[in-house]
This record gives C-alpha cells, sequence and structure tokens, in this order.
C-alpha cells in the first residue's frame, strides 16, 4: 500500500515501522526522530549480496555508499552482512573504522581528498581508493612512496550516459566534476601515469552514472563503455586491469506510483552483459562491485514531525507546519524531491486534504512537499514523511541552530536509540 513493505496500518489506525506503532515512538522518542527498520535494511543488503552470488557466481563485492547514512550503527549492520563500505571523506571513514569495520573492504571516494584524509586512507588500509583526477594521483604516489606502501586504486571514468535524472545528480557526463573523461584522452593518460607510479597498483576502473535511476539500460550500457575502455587500456598498454566497479544510482519508491526494479534484476542484466561482452572482447570477466546507497536505507525510514500551525490563505494554499524542516531534511529545498506523508494517527483516513508541509526555518522555501494529498490534520497530529531514510540524516544541518533529531531503529516492533538527537549544548560545544 505505500512506499515500503515495512510501512503499514495497525488496529488503531497509526501507521507502523517495523511492527512498531509510530504514534508511540513519537511519544517516546520525542519529534522530530528518524526511524529505520533493521530488517528492511538487512533485507536489501542481503538481496543485493545475494544477487551477486547468483548471478555472478560472487565474483563481486556489494559496498554500501555511506553517505546516504552514516552511522556507527549503519555499519555495523553492513558489516554484519557481509557488504564492503563506499566512503568520501576522512569522517565517513572514521566512523566505519570506529566499529571496527574492515579496512581492505572499503572504497574510499572523492573529487577533492585533502591530503590528510589521503594519508589517513593509506595509513588505515582501505581497500581500494578511487582516484579522481591527476593531482590526486600524484599526491598518493608521494604519499605511499613515503611510507613504503603500494596503494590499490581504481580510477573514476565518465563513461559519458544520460542517465535520465535530476540535473544535480547526473554524473557520468563530460561536463561533470568528476572523473577522467574516455573522450578526451584525460582517461588513458590517467591509467598510463598510474601504470607508471610506483607506488601505485592500479586494479580497475570505477564509474556512478547519477541517482535515482529506474531504467536497467543506462547501467548495461555503462557496463559496455567501461569494458570497451578496458580493451583500448588493454591494447594501448598491455595491462589488463582486473576490477570494475559500476557504482549505484539504483531507484527506490518515493510516492505509490513510482516503480522502480526489484534490485535483484539489476545484477540479473549487467553480470549478463559483462560476462558476454568480456568475452566478445577477449578480457577476462572482471571483479565486479556495486554501490548501492539509498536502495539500502531510502525506504527503510520515515521521519516523524508533529505538527503545529494550520495556515490556510483563502485561494491560495494551507501551510502545515512541523517542527523540523530543511535543517534535517533539505532535499526538497535542494532538488524538490517527492515524498509521500501520512498523518501518523490518522493513517487509516482519507487522505484529501490538500497541503503545503512547511517547516520552522526561517526561509520560505524550507518546505517539505507542496500540495500534497494528506489527511486532513489539525495541529499536535503527527506526520510522517516516507521515504527518508537515505540523505536526510546525512545531509541533515544545524541551521537555526535545530538540533539534529534522534535515528530510532526499529526491529519487530522494538525500538531502540542508534543516535542520539542532538542539545542545545551540543549546539554550541565547539563554540568558544
Ligand atoms: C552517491 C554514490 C553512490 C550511491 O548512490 P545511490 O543513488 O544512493 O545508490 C554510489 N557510488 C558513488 C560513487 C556515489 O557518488
Amino acid at each position: 500500500m505505500y512506499v515500503s513493505d515495512c510501512i503499514d496500518i495497525n488496529a488503531k489506525g497509526h501507521l507502523t515501522i517495523g511492527g512498531a506503532d509510530t504514534v508511540e515512538l513519537a511519544e517516546k522518542f520525542g519529534t522530530p526522530a528518524y526511524v529505520l527498520d533493521e530488517d528492511e535494511i538487512r533485507k536489501n543488503c542481503r538481496a543485493f549480496v545475494k544477487s551477486i552470488d547468483d548471478n555472478y557466481n560472487g565474483n563481486g563485492l556489494a559496498l554500501y555508499a555511506s553517505k546516504a547514512l552514516c552511522c556507527k550503527e549503519m555499519c555495523r549492520i553492513v558489516k554484519d552482512e557481509g557488504m564492503g563500505l563506499d566512503v568520501v571523506s576522512g569522517g565517513e571513514l572514521f566512523t566505519a573504522l570506529s566499529v571496527d569495520f574492515p579496512a581492505e573492504k572499503i572504497c574510499f571516494h572523492g573529487n577533492n581528498k585533502t591530503y590528510s584524509e589521503l594519508v589517513y586512507a593509506v595509513d588505515s588500509g582501505v581497500g581500494r581508493v578511487i582516484v579522481d583526477n591527476i593531482t590526486e594521483l600524484e599526491t598518493l604516489n608521494k604519499i605511499a612512496a613515503e611510507k613504503n606502501k603500494k596503494v590499490r586504486i581504481l580510477l573514476r571514468i565518465k563513461p559519458g550516459i544520460d542517465a535520465h535524472t535530476h540535473d544535480f545528480i547526473k554524473t557520468g557526463q563530460i561536463d561533470s566534476k568528476f572523473g577522467f573523461a574516455i573522450e578526451t584522452g584525460e582517461a588513458i593518460e590517467a591509467v598510463r601515469l598510474a601504470l607508471a607510479s610506483s607506488n601505485i597498483d592500479l586494479s580497475g576502473l570505477h564509474c556512478h552514472i547519477g541517482s535515482q535511476i529506474f531504467e536497467l539500460d543506462p547501467f548495461e550500457l555503462a557496463a559496455k563503455v567501461m569494458l570497451d575502455f578496458m580493451l583500448l587500456v588493454k591494447n594501448k598498454t598491455g595491462a589488463e586491469l582486473s576490477e570494475l566497479n559500476l557504482g549505484g544510482g539504483f531507484g527506490i519508491k518515493y510516492l505509490s506510483s513510482d516503480s522502480p526494479r526489484p534490485f535483484t534484476e539489476y545484477m540479473e542484466r549487467v553480470s549478463k552483459v559483462v560476462k558476454a561482452y568480456a568475452g566478445e572482447l577477449g578480457l577476462k570477466v572482471p571483479f565486479i562491485y556495486i554501490e548501492p546507497g539509498r536502495s539500502i536505507v531510502g525506504a527503510a525510514g520515515i521521519t516523524l514531525y508533529t505538527v503545529g500551525a494550520v495556515k490556510t490563505i483563502p485561494n491560495v494554499r494551507t501551510y502545515v507546519s512541523i517542527d523540523g524542516g530543511m535543517g534535517d531534511n533539505p532535499r526538497y529545498i535542494l532538488y524538490q524531491a517527492d515524498y509521500e506523508i501520512v498523518c501518523a494517527n490518522k493513517a487509516n483516513r482519507e487522505r484529501d486534504f490538500v497541503a503545503t508541509v512547511a517547516g520552522k526555518c526561517c526561509e520560505s522555501g524550507d518546505l517539505i512537499q507542496e500540495n500534497t494529498k494528506i489527511q486532513r490534520v489539525q495541529p499536535c497530529d503527527i506526520l510522517a514523511v516516507l521515504s527518508t531514510g537515505a540523505y536526510n540524516y546525512s545531509m541533515a544541518s544545524n541551521y537555526n541552530r535545530i538540533p539534529r533529531p534522534p535515528i530510532v531503529m526499529v526491529q519487530n516492533g522494538k525500538a531502540r536509540l542508534a543516535v542520539k538527537g542532538e542539545t542545545y549544548e551540543d549546539i554550541v560545544r565547539n563554540d568558544i
């Protein structure tokens, strides 16, 4: 009925997640609060791990793109499910290592890793550094040489695929800050330089064509473009690269009307293409990585808010204001992201009330959704915004000095804190 299997309605007519009554959760933990269903997260992890086993003979590794939601508990869950991790900053790496995440299963991304982040990556022995540019390649080689180490890398390549998604999250084309373009010759130059770098071990290539992609064709095409380039590398340099990282970006359900493909279908289709096309080109079938982020956590999470003022402007619209907003969910103000919103304590009533759900920040653009259908609400009702598990907490800010909400983890109807909510003391902690 809703965007995720973990969401339901109980006998009281209250919205539930992972079997827990969201109205009770709101009472117990306060609002706003992020709530995630652990079993749903684990189910998604398993789907990706299994799909590599089933379709690709286990000759690959699914990495959770931790930028979607990074906290210790997420790292523990992902580690427990046997996945690797993709991090894009020293902070994400630190979070992972603080729960003893195996460093060799971590890939370090980013288009402008700082010197100290590169040192940190080398010192902690991350499995692969995904090198984005020549400056980074040279710096990394120097750092590794000073430490008498050899660092395994993948090069980030722009396959130039239009993945039909929002402009802001399209990263595969030439005009992107990420990676090396094939067409311009930069990519092959980077390969040559990497091969010639004494303390660099070039394991393979990486690409990521965008996010929230529903079609499978762009992924297939990207895989082919990358294999074509691997052949070019082999012909021009003699090096046969053994690894191919195809990135993430698998679309999830934000609205009931969204119909993403089952994640398993992706590996089914792409592994067929990779195996067949590698054979056709006379290349060894590469070890493969995939990097699901939002597809692991997005639909497994919701955010609970309490309704405050309800303001009807005749012939214009009705604003329903909540006790959170762009501070805990900046995705609407950033890219007009779609969300479905439900009144948690009236979940079994009709959604026949058109409202603009507004946050409490001093920005007119601080909205969660405009003119969306929810139940008729009044002050003190609880609103649940669905599919907020990814890129909400991880993008949260303290704008207006509003403390970040807690993360509550639910499993089989039982709830526990995974991340404490911030206090006002936390807000001034670093102020001198
Ligand atoms: C953001 C990102 C991902 C994950 O994207 P999702 O849309 O959350 O699956 C994977 N790999 C890279 C390199 C990314 O930048």
